[in-house]
């Protein structure tokens, strides 16, 4: 043993705010450098002919990326990590598992980039998918065909912030013998670690929390139990949607201050998604750490805490376009999870791609905003938004654009 591995911690001893802060920090035998460097290198030296160092060629295993990989199994308390390009590309490896004939059973308010991946791609490769509300076990039940091979569930979902109940699914699940996949992205494992409620594979679209700052696009997969996990490395290898070194290493660095911007994203959420709930101009607002929500209770037990995004419905759709148009520190703007706070349209952005029929199934209409919370200060926050919404009023009440 070196003395790097005599100075190293028991990281499964230590609380998730430790193992996030110190990732790779204790990696690196050579230099003994604190953040683990960025390995361009994509072709590695074999010492000699049947040897190898462990690393052969990049796409396979990378010496950046291998750090990062092991952290979010870690943190997951999954058996292996895999990095991938993106989340889309995460789950396009994650679907690779299913072939011709294969049915998915699917969270019915799905992020619309996995709805276009199953619908448009997938159903090429005679893979099928049925949406339905995860929580409500006798549609489960109804929607099992003979080739049904998994549970893909998204929660909260996005925009409506459903709350499935991960054990409750898990169990059917394994009763029928297919796998249960968990998005986990909303959540991050600093709040909820689903394969510990007994849930197979997870992924993240790592641009959002775990990222965290908008500036790295990324998506990470983890898997439990041993064959699985040969299977993805497999296919991981095999598609090469891999993330690259620099960007590993960009995710890692988010990574470390996960605790401090999740505490902080809840905290600006509730307190925001609470203003508005009391606002006379708002109609119904979706965030389940509001004990309104029907989610509410198995948010809180499966959960140690809330995503920082919410969605709210105005009570006049008139009002949206003159919000949008006057928010000035909140960015009208796609994606979540970062540091700053954004605002998108779902029924025109992010779910554009959902059938109209669909949306409206689940209550994605022209009333509805979604809004990813930063870390700003609340108080600048809600003067923003309050000051967006008086605006939008008097335009309507003059029928003219008031300047603001
Ligand atoms: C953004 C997102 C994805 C897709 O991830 P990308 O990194 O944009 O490819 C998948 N699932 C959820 C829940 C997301 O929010």
């Amino acid at each position: 043993m070196s003395t790097n591995e005599e100075q190293k911690p028991q990281f499964s001893k230590l609380q998730i705010e430790s193992r996030l802060a110190q990732i790779g920090s204790i990696e690196e035998p050579v230099t003994g450098a604190v953040s683990f460097p960025i390995y361009n290198s994509t072709a590695f030296r074999h010492p000699k002919l049947g040897q190898s160092t462990g690393f052969d060629y990049a796409r396979t295993k990378s010496p950046t990326r291998t750090v990062l990989e092991k952290a979010i199994a870690e943190l997951e308390s999954g058996d292996a990590g895999f990095a991938c390009s993106s989340g889309m590309a995460a789950l396009q490896t994650i679907f690779a598992l299913f072939r011709q004939g294969d049915h998915l059973i699917v969270s019915l308010d799905l992020y619309g980039g996995t709805y276009r991946l199953l619908e448009k791609i997938m159903s090429r490769f005679g893979v099928t998918a049925t949406y339905v509300d995860t929580n409500d076990l006798d549609a489960l039940e109804a929607s099992v065909q003979p080739g049904t091979k998994a549970v893909l569930i998204e929660t909260p979902t996005n925009p409506l912030m459903m709350v499935t109940d991960i054990e409750l699914v898990c169990t059917w699940a394994k009763k029928k013998g297919i796998l249960t996949i968990v998005d986990n992205t909303l959540l991050t494992p600093f709040f909820q670690r689903p394969i510990e409620l007994g849930a197979d594979i997870i992924i993240h679209s790592a641009t959002k929390y775990l990222g965290g700052h908008n500036d790295v696009l990324a998506g990470l997969i983890v898997t439990k139990g041993k064959e699985l996990s040969e299977e993805m490395a497999f296919l991981h290898n095999s598609i090469g949607a891999v993330l690259g070194p620099q960007d590993s290493w960009l995710l890692m660095r988010g990574m470390k201050t996960l605790a401090l911007r999740m505490e902080r994203h809840q905290y600006n959420a509730t307190k925001i998604a609470t203003f508005l709930q009391e606002h006379p101009d708002v109609e119904t607002v979706y965030y389940p750490a509001l004990p309104s929500h029907p989610g509410h209770e198995i948010q809180n037990r499966q959960s140690s805490g809330n995503t920082g995004i919410f969605s709210f419905k105005m009570k006049d759709a008139r009002t949206i376009e003159p919000i949008l148009r006057h928010i000035k520190l909140i960015a009208f703007a796609e994606s979540l999870g970062g540091v700053e706070s954004l605002m998108t349209y779902p029924a025109v952005q992010t779910h554009a791609d959902i059938p109209e029929e669909i949306r409206r199934k689940v209550g994605v209409d022209e009333k509805l905003l979604r809004y990813s919370v930063g870390i700003e200060h609340a108080d600048d926050l809600i003067a923003d938004l309050s000051r967006a919404i008086e605006l939008a009023k008097q335009e309507i009440e003059s029928g003219t654009p008031v300047l603001g």
